[in-house]
């Protein structure tokens, strides 16, 4: 969500990069994972990636609507279950994300967005990598942002219904309060946009997925970088962070 940082929300990132462009030829990203709380940005950032690298990303979400709407065996099975109202559980996100990732499109690398969200599915990706042939290893980094920002991006968010403008009372607030800018209508916040969901959200974070920050940072090959700025000061922290990674593989 680029709005929701109520921060510049425009990517600046070259719509002109592609995987054949010289300089990306130079260097081969390899496998990324971008980890972090909810709110801190890794869609947006991951998408400033793609454009940059020229390489997929793969976020869990996706897969499951993809399998789904292709009604693959994997796709009936999650159907079913989201419909008995369960989440789905490992080893069918595991699976799916195994398929994905022996697609032609990963060779020069991806970037998983939103996976590995538990310590058993970061084992799980870890084991997969080290039979396959990819000629580059993982490599992890963490996007942090304090908990009362975070907040304040999810709970400060506000849209227009009719134009679909993203603002947050906090960091990018509307003229008038509650209108649009724009054309004057009253803006909503989604329902999901409050403290309680949020703090939730959060809660299993710090249960599930802070242990897999963890672990990669116990691995090395692991990054922090100071999500709190504008957007395209992150993407650089990130695509610096990266060379740094990918540098210090090669002298290892
Ligand atoms: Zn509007």
């Amino acid at each position: 969500m680029a709005g929701a940082a109520g921060r510049p929300a425009t990517l600046t990132t070259s719509p002109a990069s592609h995987p054949t462009a010289p300089a990306d030829a130079l260097f081969l990203p390899g496998p990324v994972l971008l980890l972090g709380a909810p709110g801190v940005g890794k869609g947006t950032q991951a998408q400033a990636l793609v454009s940059e690298f020229g390489i997929p990303q793969i976020s869990t979400g996706d897969l499951l609507r993809g399998n789904i709407a292709r009604g693959t065996e994997l796709g009936l099975k999650a159907k079913e279950i989201i419909a008995s109202g369960m989440l789905v559980s490992d080893p069918i996100v595991n699976q799916m994300v195994e398929q994905r990732l022996q697609a032609d499109d990963t060779h020069h690398g991806y970037i998983l967005d939103g996976y590995p969200r538990t310590l058993d599915q970061a084992m799980f990706l870890d084991r997969t990598l080290s039979e396959s042939d990819a000629a580059l290893p993982v490599v992890a980094i963490s996007i942090v942002v304090a908990y009362d920002q975070l907040l304040h991006r999810i709970t400060g968010r506000r849209i227009c219904p009719a134009c679909k403008s993203i603002y947050n009372i906090y960091f990018n607030p509307p003229k008038q309060d509650g209108l649009c800018d724009l054309e004057g209508s009253q803006l909503e916040q989604r329902p999901d946009d409050t403290e309680p969901v949020f703090a939730e959200r959060m809660k299993t974070f710090e249960e599930q997925t802070a242990p897999v920050v963890e672990h990669y940072r116990a691995l090395g090959r692991f990054r922090e970088v100071d999500g709190d700025q504008p957007v395209e000061a992150v993407t650089a922290a990130i695509k610096s962070a990266l060379l740094d990674l990918r540098q210090q593989g090669r002298n290892a």
